[in-house]
């Protein structure tokens, strides 16, 4: 259940407690210099995950950054949104579609093309993912570049769906990712 302090339909203020919050899952976040590609410093979550205190605290704050009432699907990107995005849909009684890797999806899907911070990559969605609920939640576990989620972005309105927040657990606001998503709201739990 989502706790009732921060029930609030939109993102709770900084208070203290909010602080708190943050530095916890801060405290989680690893941080793997050079992987996959000498200058990449990669934010490892495998710790956040592996901890129950930090994944049930991620997964409650990002329960708290969009009001539920404003969306019907989660819609996770491969493969880390995955690990967020289910455990949100499941949380708030939504539907999950997923976002994959070109090849893994077995029915008619769309594609997109798209830069990342470390090469370029394309991702595919099943044409009729979205289906009569049309207003799609956003996940992915970090916001770099933006290229991921903007592509993923245009697969969704390719087939149908209206974005209408994203949601990251880590946001790299050096580089400007949130620029990409063309105003869409964007929610961080950390940011560096
Ligand atoms: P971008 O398209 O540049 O916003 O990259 C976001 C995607 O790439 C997410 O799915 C992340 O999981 C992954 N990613 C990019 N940079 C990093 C990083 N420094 N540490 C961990 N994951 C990253």
């Amino acid at each position: 259940m989502v706790r009732k302090r921060l029930t609030a339909a939109r993102y709770p203020p900084r208070t203290g407690i909010r602080m708190q919050e943050e530095s916890l899952i801060e405290s989680y976040i690893r941080d793997v210099p050079d992987f996959p590609k000498p200058g990449i410093v990669f934010k490892d979550i495998t710790p956040l995950l592996q901890s129950p205190e930090g994944l049930k605290l991620s997964i409650d704050l990002l329960a708290e950054v969009v009001d539920p009432a404003e969306y019907d699907l989660v819609c996770g990107i491969e493969s880390r949104g995955f690990i967020f995005g289910t455990a949100l849909a499941d949380r708030l009684n939504k539907g999950f579609i997923p976002v994959r890797k070109p090849g893994k999806l077995p029915w008619k899907t769309e594609s997109e093309s798209y830069e990342l911070e470390y090469g370029s990559d394309k991702i595919e969605i099943h044409i009729d993912a979205v289906r009569d609920a049309r207003r799609v939640l956003m996940v992915d576990d970090l916001l770099a570049t933006g290229g991921t989620m903007e592509a993923a972005l245009k697969l969704v309105r390719k087939i149908g769906g209206e974005p209408v927040a994203a949601a990251f657990v880590i946001e790299l606001s050096f580089l400007s990712g949130r620029e990409k998503l063309c105003g869409l709201p964007a929610h961080s739990l950390i940011s560096y």
